[in-house]
């Protein structure tokens, strides 16, 4: 295929069509990251910071044409794609504002006379991003990555090519020198080309299991760095003593939100007996209470999923899971017409060896096991191979923090849905995979450690 094709996955009807960037194309992209890397680096910070300044205001200024492309092309609802615009916006004030220090050189104690750690970029780094978050997604690694003085090249997911150019159209807009942030408008077969070129230095991937496998090994075959942040099946631990309004509440913000499609979201709901029927009944009312439908709209909950595939792949899931034994509370069929809308679905006595539990399901659907006690949820909510994140609801946040930190996961959180902030490190461990975005952590990925040594 020459061209990348954005489709209204709330209609089905094709958008519009993107060429794909030739050979050419690709090497001139490559040649011109590669030549702005060292002007880049050699920058003050502070100039560096100025410009993520200015792309706040940027973002800001673009936030209603950024999200309606989102919400056009992916299918997330308008105000969450509004949202997601002033989320980078906040992101990039708050490295403007706090990375400089980060960026400072770090005083080490040794035998030499003077020892330090200079934290220098590692010179272009390939972003490989997913749709679900469109411009999140891309900032949350790109505002570091040029902040610490390298060049970025973003190899965006295919169904959002027109949210890709609005990226590389608001770095520049933003003063960015040429070179410092491409799109390229390329599918994943020229992924593993461009990790083993020599000009490309890093790759962070966000997405997939299969796709996050690829990349590591390219990377792992290149001598190349890699974060790889591939989603997951977070468990939400409701102990018998939760604050049922809340907790369901929350339920349903944590696992609907973004038509479901978050890796951070609630997927097995795990609660302690003494309460199941009761949260179960309470979910089960809020999420029939979900309208389903444009995601233009704004008195709509749910949106469609992003694409058909999924939408089929999710439905084999539930079906899978209702076969082994799961009961179909609520939803667990496609809905018929245009677009691509799954109805929010609530499965219930889901085990370990259903779909539902195993798997990480990519939309709508809640799963909902039952525990005996606080142990038995811990240990249920560890029987996965993934580990991004995890949350405890519970009245004794003392209690709480205490099982959070026996949650084999990246981001524990305690009466909370799991989020990402850029303030704190986010990532996984296990099947989830590895390295750290945000934070100061998640500078460093994208920096050598240069350790200086004077006698
Ligand atoms: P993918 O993992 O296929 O896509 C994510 C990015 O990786 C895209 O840019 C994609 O490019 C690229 N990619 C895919 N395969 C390869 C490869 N072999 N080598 C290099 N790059 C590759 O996700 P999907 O869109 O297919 O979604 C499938 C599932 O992935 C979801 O159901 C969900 O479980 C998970 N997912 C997790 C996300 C998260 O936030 N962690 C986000 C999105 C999906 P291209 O689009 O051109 O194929």
């Amino acid at each position: 295929m020459t061209e990348l094709t954005a489709i209204n996955p709330a209609t089905g009807e094709t958008l519009a069509r993107y060429p794909r960037m030739d050979r050419d194309g690709l090497e001139a992209a490559l040649a011109r990251a590669a030549s702005a890397a060292p002007d880049w680096a050699a920058r003050p910070v502070a100039e560096r910071a100025a410009r993520l300044h200015d792309l706040a205001g940027v973002l800001r200024d673009a936030r209603e044409t950024l999200a309606t492309t989102a919400t056009r092309e992916m299918g997330k609802r308008l105000v969450e794609a509004r949202a997601e615009v002033d989320k980078c916006a906040n992101a990039c004030e708050y490295y403007a504002e706090h990375g400089p220090d980060l960026l400072q050189d770090t005083m080490i104690a040794s035998d030499a006379s003077r020892s330090f750690i200079a934290w220098q970029p590692l010179g272009t780094v390939l972003l490989v991003m997913p749709w679900n978050f469109p411009y999140w997604q891309a900032f949350r690694q790109a505002i570091p990555a040029t902040l610490a003085g390298n060049t970025v090249l973003l190899k965006h997911a295919s169904n959002v090519p027109g949210c890709a150019e609005h990226l590389e159209r608001v770095f520049t807009a933003a003063g960015f020198p040429e070179g410092v942030f491409r799109n390229l408008p390329v599918g994943s077969d020229a992924v593993e080309g461009i990790i083993s070129d020599r000009r490309v230095q890093g790759v962070s991937l966000t997405g997939s299991e299969g796709a996050g496998r690829a990349v590591g090994a390219a990377a792992g075959k290149a001598l190349k760095s890699s974060v790889l942040e591939l989603g997951g099946s977070d468990a939400f631990v409701v102990l018998a003593d939760a604050d049922l309004d809340h907790t369901v509440e929350q339920a349903v913000r944590g696992r609907f939100q973004n038509n479901g499609e978050t890796c951070i979201a609630a997927k097995r709901f795990i609660v302690e007996e003494a309460i199941a029927d009761a949260f179960v009944e309470r979910f089960q009312a809020a999420i029939e209470a979900l309208v389903i439908g444009d995601p233009m709209d704004e008195g709509t909950n749910i949106g469609p999923l992003a694409r058909d595939d999924l939408r089929s792949e999710l439905h084999d899931q539930v079906t899978r899971s209702v076969a082994a034994g799961a009961r179909l509370v609520a939803g667990g069929e496609p809905l018929d017409g245009a677009g691509y809308f799954y109805p929010p679905t609530l499965l219930d006595a889901v085990e370990p060896g259903m779909a539902a539990f195993d798997e990480e399901t990519f939309g709508p659907v809640a799963a909902v096991t039952r525990a005996r006690d606080a142990d038995h949820a811990i240990e249920l909510a560890n029987r996965s191979r993934f580990g991004l994140g995890g949350s405890v609801w519970t009245a004794d946040p003392v209690r709480g923090e205490a099982l959070a930190r026996r949650l084999e996961c990246g981001c524990a959180f305690v009466n909370g849905i799991v989020k990402s902030d850029p303030r704190l490190p986010f990532g996984g461990v296990k099947d989830s995979g590895y390295g750290r975005e945000l934070s100061e952590l998640g500078i460093r990925e994208f920096q050598n450690a240069k350790t200086i040594w004077v006698g």
